[in-house]
């Protein structure tokens, strides 16, 4: 394991501690800011003007995961309900991203099926699209069969995530091309054990790309969610070279990172998204991203001494 993946594994392991969430909670908040794009819808949709403005399209996610009570998850359907009108009302370019567990996933998966089949009706009345985000290992197979139940009642504005880490993802990707299902794919952001997920980055990115060819070369519509500079320019090179046009896909990064380069891609003539979290439950998701970067902690520590 090198240095950079223990760190990743270490701070995934730290951010499950709760003495650390609370501390984090306390005292983390302002740090969080870079990453968040505020707290309220309105914060939110203003802030989709100004990347709308630079050519950056948006996936709007209000964040929240891991519910202990069902009332939890239909008050995030109501916000999500709000969100996907407010998009429509604002004329922004921006679909919506939701995390299963957020929708009561882990406590009644039928519940929890209802609970997004209201968002994705909601969407398709305003022609918009809803991406589950994947989460980690136990929620794969129940999201993926949400995703392909939606479809086969002819909701077909929805699609998932594909983690390139999990051993299994070569099969889902052959599975839900096959059923036209809209996919982002990613390396993956959880703590996964051996037996389930590649531990080496070197073998995560050869299955990256292998799942990426995959889908281009189906001609199904993908979304490459990554920063790293190794995928992105396969990317560019591979479409060139196989004449798949900028059309046929779109690359994706998160709110707060790389923004210059989002939009240096745009004007590249790329169809770009920008993954816009807001809301005030933000610390899992901001553990993940530091997780993934160790600069990304250096530079909450620095503006700690600003
Ligand atoms: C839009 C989006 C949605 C996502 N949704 C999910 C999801 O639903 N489920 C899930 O499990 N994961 C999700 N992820 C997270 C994903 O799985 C990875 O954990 C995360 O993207 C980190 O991997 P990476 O490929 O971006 O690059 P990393 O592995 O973090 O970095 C690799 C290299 O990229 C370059 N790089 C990275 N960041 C920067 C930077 N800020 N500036 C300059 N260079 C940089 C550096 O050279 C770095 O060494 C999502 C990611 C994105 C972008």
């Amino acid at each position: 394991m090198d240095h950079i993946e223990l760190y990743r594994k270490t701070l995934l392991s730290i951010s499950g501690n709760q003495i650390v969430e609370k501390l984090a909670l306390k005292y983390g908040k302002k740090f969080a800011g870079k990453f968040i794009a505020g707290h309220t819808l309105n914060e939110a949709l203003d802030e989709i003007e100004r990347l709308n403005d630079k050519g950056i399209m948006v996936t709007l996610d209000h964040l929240g995961e891991g519910i202990l009570h069902l009332n939890e998850a239909a008050a995030y359907r109501e916000e999500y309900l709000r969100l996907v009108d407010g998009i429509a009302e604002r004329k922004v370019s921006s679909n919506v991203s939701l995390k299963p567990t957020q929708m009561g996933l882990a406590l009644d998966k039928k519940v929890c099926y209802n609970n997004i089949r209201a968002i994705v009706v909601q969407a398709q009345k305003h022609h918009n699209f809803v991406r589950i985000d994947m989460e980690d290992s136990p929620f794969t197979q129940a999201t993926i069969d949400i995703v392909l139940r939606l479809h086969a009642e002819g909701l077909t504005n929805v699609g998932t995530v594909i983690q390139a880490y999990l051993h299994r993802t070569e099969e889902d990707v052959k599975q839900l091309i096959e059923a036209q299902v809209n996919l982002r794919l990613v390396k993956g952001a959880y703590k996964e054990p051996s037996s389930v997920a590649y531990q080496q980055m070197s073998e995560v990115i050869e299955n990256y790309k292998r799942v990426i060819q995959l889908h281009l070369d189906k001609g199904v519509y993908t979304a490459i969610a990554s920063h790293d500079d190794r995928i992105i320019n396969w990317v560019k090179s591979y479409a060139g070279e196989n004449g798949i046009t900028k059309d046929a896909f779109e690359f994706q990064m998160l709110y707060g990172l790389r923004m210059n380069d989002q939009a240096d891609l745009a004007k590249e003539g790329f169809r770009i998204r920008c993954y816009m979290p807001y809301g005030t439950m933000w610390y899992p998701y901001y553990t993940r991203r530091l997780a993934e970067k160790p600069a990304n902690l250096w530079m909450v520590l620095s503006n700690m001494f600003k």
